[in-house]
């Protein structure tokens, strides 16, 4: 649909010179309206004003009393060379979003151009400019960048369906061809809401890394298998919508609505996952969006909605995500039920505590509330998505030998085995020391593992086993380092810890010193 807006012409006291064109007929745009509120040329500067509206998502039909969203916009202007223009933004914010000359580099309007969260106001320097409220992320990057992973051999593409509107969902299926059987299983979605491409570009990342030809992704594929649908949600994507698919249906709480108002990407993903579920099981389930909070989070599901167990497991992926990373604090996490509406919930109905499920999110603007710190770039998502694939293979426990973890350690005295729930740790359980100087020995079998390890200095972190608090104590839940091995060669790798009396034990981590 053809969305071209010229305004000034509307206006008799407006000159040709302040004609600025308005557009959002490409892929992912999106605009309302605009309306002239004044012109008024100041010691030789020409400023224009405007109402900008932002598009609302179609109704509903699935839950009308959600009211449509109008956050997204992406528009060009045309004719703005040497003009300040000043954005009145009427339907959504202007949490300082980005421009671009060219479509293709953009910037963040800086705080004196972006300097509340209603108003865009710049002087351009060139002719035509375009304005997103973030960087977009198209349906054809997405399918550019599918091409490039395909040439990997451990990568291989497959689709769960088209949209409503007849578009592929292409899912990626990622790990290496060794014929193992009974490989962990980890699913990942996202760009379920439309607007939120800060999550996108942090999925590519992830992406980027899992299709790698590195040492560590290729440990990681040889006994996991991740399978991975960037876009939930094409048409959206593609129509520029906010939060909704085609038919204005938000997707993320459509889980569990009467069929016929059950959209057809959900009935794809749900086909989807309960072949998967049948034929080999989910171990993580990752819900990929941006939230408009200033911070990074898990939305971690109670213990009272799900079990001990299950919020047990999110904590410790949460905290190894947290773990030494400079764009997410322990502070970051936040909670809420678990409802059968979200994938989520319906994971929990279908696979219990089996699969992991939960929604992680980036922000839009900066991390960790800290205004002053960085603010959310795509350089800054790729680094933040690195530390979400190495929680994803701690938690896992895979990565050998670039990142070895050992445990369970047995219990050869001198310790009590614990498995209450006060307390967040690796697996079934985690060991107490009760006597004096009692030692747990960690042996990594590599032949065993099918792994060879490399001779060299390795460091030594010991998960600290902390108390079960929505906010974990520094120096608790996270990888204390406790030494290093000179590994001499050899098929086998030993550490042996010595614990004073009540010190808490689970697994350790060994980090080849590069
Ligand atoms: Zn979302």
């Amino acid at each position: 649909m053809k969305r071209v807006f010229l305004i000034a012409a509307l206006f008799a006291a407006v000159t040709a010179s302040a004609q600025i064109k308005f557009s959002a007929d490409f892929e992912c745009g999106s605009m309302e309206k605009v309306e002239l509120v004044s012109q008024e040329t100041k010691n030789g500067t020409e400023t224009i004003t405007y109402n900008f509206y932002s598009r609302f998502d179609p109704a509903n039909p699935a839950r009308p009393t959600l009211a449509p969203s109008a956050r997204w916009y992406y528009f060009c202007m045309e004719g703005v060379k040497d003009k300040e223009v000043i954005l009145n933004v009427k339907n959504s914010d202007a949490r300082r979003p980005f421009y671009s000359y060219d479509n293709k580099n953009w910037i963040r309007f800086s705080e004196t151009e972006s300097p509340d969260e209603k108003t865009i106001i710049k002087k351009y320097n060139q002719d035509k400019v375009y304005i997103a409220y973030y960087v977009p992320y198209t349906y054809s990057r997405l399918l550019g960048k599918i091409q490039e992973w395909v040439k990997n051999p451990w990568v291989d593409l497959s689709t769960v369906g088209t949209s409503e509107h007849g578009r592929n969902m292409p899912l990626l299926k990622i790990t290496n061809r060794n014929g193992k059987d009974g490989k962990k299983v980890v699913y990942i979605h996202g760009r379920v809401h439309t607007s939120e491409t800060p999550g996108t570009w942090h999925l590519e990342r992830m992406i980027d890394v899992l299709a790698s030809d590195t040492p560590y992704a290729n440990a990681l594929r040889e006994n996991v298998e991740f399978y991975i649908l960037p876009f939930t949600n094409p048409d959206g994507v593609v129509e520029g919508n906010s939060r909704s698919n085609s038919s204005g249906v938000n997707m993320e709480v459509n889980w569990d609505d009467p069929e016929e108002v059950t959209t057809k990407e959900v009935k794809n993903m749900r086909a989807f996952l309960q072949t998967l579920l049948k034929e080999k099981g989910v171990d993580v389930f990752l819900n990929m969006h941006s939230q408009s909070m200033h911070q990074a989070t898990y939305w971690v599901h109670t213990a009272e909605t799900s079990s001990d167990k299950f919020y047990k497991d999110i904590m410790l992926l949460a905290n190894l995500t947290i773990n030494d990373n400079p764009y997410f604090a322990k502070g970051d996490l936040c909670f809420s039920k678990m409802g059968s509406r979200y994938c989520e919930g319906w994971f929990w109905n279908n696979s219990g505590e089996k699969t992991l499920a939960v929604t992680f999110e980036t922000p839009y603007t900066y991390y960790s509330q800290n205004k002053a710190g960085e603010w959310v770039s795509v350089e800054n998502l790729q680094k933040f998505a690195d530390y979400n694939v190495l929680a994803l293979g701690d938690y896992l426990q895979e990565g050998a030998p670039y990142r070895i973890i050992i445990g369970e350690p047995a219990n050869k005295g001198g310790f009590e085995t614990m498995t209450d729930h006060s307390k967040f740790y690796f697996g079934e359980s985690y060991l107490k020391a009760t006597g004096k100087n009692a030692a747990v020995k960690y042996t990594f079998n590599g032949k065993k593992e099918g792994v060879e390890i490399p001779a060299g200095k390795y460091e030594v972190y010991k998960w600290a086993v902390g108390d079960n608090l929505k906010k974990s104590n520094e120096g608790e839940n996270e990888w204390i380092k406790v030494g290093e091995i000179n590994h001499k060669g050899g098929k086998k790798i030993k550490y042996t810890h010595t614990a004073t009396q009540g010190e808490l034990v689970d697994q350790i981590l060994l980090k080849k010193i590069d």
